[in-house]
C-alpha cells in the first residue's frame, strides 16, 4: 500500500491539496492504486501548533512515506517570525532531509489552451517540455566564495557522481515520455560544461534507447522561445536550470497550471510551483490544476503508474476546456472544478 504524506501547508495550500487528494482517490477507484494518506503539519500552521515549521512528527511521517504531496506554505502572518523558524526554512530542511537533488518542472501547453500562452498559438501548440534542474550543486554552493571591497567570487564546480545521477534522472524520465534528452551547458567556454557534456555522454551509453543532444545555454534560451515544441526532457545544472525552468514556466500561460517534482536520495516531493496566494486563500476560487498535476507526477515518478497519471492529465485538460477557474477566465470554483476532473476520470473508466 503506497503511503502518501500530505503537507497541505498554508493559504490556498489546504484547498488545492484537498482537490488533488479527491482526484487521486478517484484515480485509485479506476486504476486500483491502493493509496494511503496521512496529513502532517508543515510551514506556518506547524509554527503555530508546534513552534517550528518542520516538526519531528512531520519529519518522521515523511521519511516513512513513499511520496510527499505539498500544497504551499507561508503568508503574511509569519513574515516577521525569526528566520530559523520561518515557513521557508522548513522547506529547505525538508529538501535537505531527503537529499532532493533533482527538480523536475514540466511546462505543457494543453490542447485547446494555446491562447493562454504568451507565444503565438502556432508556436505554443504541442509544447510539452520537462526541465530537470540539478538542485544541490554548482555555483550556488561551490567553494570558495566570497566578497571583498575590491572583488567578489563564486565557484562553479560539479563532481562526476553529481552529474551522473542527474543525467540518470533525465534518461529515466525520458523513458517515461518521448525518449529524448537535451543536455544544456556552456562547454565552449567553461571547463565545467566540457566535463558535464562528457559525463552525460558516458551515462548515455546505458540508455541507447534514448536520443541525446547537447545545446549551449544561450542557444537553448532562444530555442525555448522560438521552437519549444521540439524538446522533450531538458537537463542542466543549477544556475542554468534556475533560469531556463522559469523561462519554460511562462509558456503554458498561468502560474496555476504548473506542477513540480523533486527527486533524490529518500522520499520524493511533489508540489505546485505557485505559492500560498494569501490574497485568495479561503475564498474557494484557487485553481487546483497545479496541485492535481503534481499528484499526477507523483503517480509517474514515485509509484511508476504513468497510465494513471496520463488519465489525470487528460481529465484536467478536459475540465479546463469545459469551465476553468476564475484566474483563467472561467467561473468554476475550486470544488466544482475538481468535480469536473473527477467526472472526466470516471468517464475514463467507462471508456
Ligand atoms: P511565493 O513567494 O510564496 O511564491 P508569491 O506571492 O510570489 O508567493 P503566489 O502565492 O504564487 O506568489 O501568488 C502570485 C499571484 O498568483 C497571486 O495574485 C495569486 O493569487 C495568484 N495565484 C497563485 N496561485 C494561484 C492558483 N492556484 N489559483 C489562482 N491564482 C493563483
Amino acid at each position: 500500500m503506497p503511503k502518501i504524506a500530505l503537507l497541505p501547508g498554508d493559504g490556498i495550500g489546504p484547498e488545492v491539496t484537498h482537490a488533488a487528494v479527491e482526484v487521486l482517490k478517484a484515480a485509485d477507484g479506476v486504476f486500483g492504486l491502493g493509496l494511503e494518506f496521512e496529513t502532517f503539519p508543515f510551514g506556518g500552521n506547524a509554527i503555530d501548533a508546534h513552534g517550528e515549521p518542520f516538526p519531528e512528527i512531520t519529519r518522521k511521517g515523511c521519511l516513512e512515506a513513499d511520496a510527499i504531496l505539498l500544497g504551499a506554505i507561508g503568508g503574511p502572518k509569519w513574515d516577521n517570525v525569526p528566520r530559523p523558524i520561518r515557513p521557508e526554512t522548513g522547506l529547505l530542511a525538508l529538501r535537505k532531509a531527503h537529499g532532493l537533488y533533482a527538480n523536475l518542472r514540466p511546462a505543457k501547453v494543453l490542447p485547446g489552451l494555446e491562447h493562454l500562452s504568451p507565444l503565438k498559438p502556432e508556436i505554443a501548440r504541442g509544447v510539452d517540455v520537462l526541465v530537470i534542474r540539478e538542485l544541490t550543486g554548482g555555483i550556488y554552493f561551490g567553494e570558495p566564495r566570497g566578497m571583498s571591497e575590491a572583488e567578489a567570487w563564486n565557484t562553479e564546480r560539479y563532481s562526476k557522481p553529481e552529474v551522473e545521477r542527474i543525467a540518470r534522472v533525465a534518461f529515466e524520465a525520458a523513458r517515461k515520455r518521448r525518449g529524448q534528452v537535451c543536455s544544456v551547458d556552456k562547454a565552449n567556454v567553461l571547463e565545467v560544461g566540457e566535463f558535464w557534456r562528457k559525463t552525460v555522454d558516458e551515462v548515455h551509453q546505458d540508455y541507447p534507447d534514448v536520443a541525446l543532444e547537447h545545446q549551449y545555454v544561450d542557444a537553448m534560451a532562444m530555442h525555448l522561445v522560438t521552437r519549444p515544441s521540439r524538446f522533450d526532457v531538458v537537463v542542466t545544472g543549477n544556475i542554468f536550470g534556475d533560469i531556463l525552468s522559469d523561462l519554460a514556466s511562462v509558456l503554458p500561460g498561468s502560474l496555476g497550471l504548473l506542477p513540480s517534482a523533486s527527486l533524490g536520495e529518500k522520499t520524493p516531493l511533489f508540489e505546485p510551483v505557485h505559492g500560498s496566494a494569501p490574497d485568495i486563500a479561503g475564498k474557494g476560487i484557487a485553481n487546483p490544476t497545479a496541485a492535481i498535476l503534481s499528484a499526477a507526477m507523483l503517480l509517474t515518478y514515485a509509484l511508476n503508474r504513468p497510465e494513471a497519471a496520463r488519465a489525470i492529465e487528460a481529465a484536467v485538460a478536459q475540465a479546463l476546456r469545459q469551465n476553468p477557474t476564475p484566474d483563467l477566465g472561467g467561473t468554476a470554483r475550486t470544488e466544482a472544478f475538481t468535480r469536473q476532473v473527477v467526472a472526466a476520470l470516471a468517464q475514463a473508466r467507462v471508456g
